[in-house]
């Protein structure tokens, strides 16, 4: 009776720890593909979406120059 409940203990674990590594792979996603396109200005730290056709542009807050760069998780 004791092994059967710690097999039950045991495959309850596993269920719930699948269920939590899904979750965070399915944020991780959907945080990935809000971040895409767009830019934080290097000077001002405002985040804003940049026109697609060019590779560098002004930020919309002060004026100042940004390259186009990936948004890094913090
Ligand atoms: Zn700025």
């Amino acid at each position: 009776m004791a092994t059967l409940i710690c097999v039950y203990l045991f495959a309850l674990t596993l269920i719930l720890l699948g269920f939590w590594v899904f979750s965070i792979i399915g944020r991780t996603r959907r945080e990935r593909e809000s971040r895409k396109g767009i830019c934080l200005c290097r000077i001002c730290g405002f985040d804003f979406r940049p026109p697609v056709s060019e590779v560098v542009f002004r930020c919309p807050q002060c004026e100042s120059l940004n390259e186009l760069e990936r948004l890094r998780e913090i």
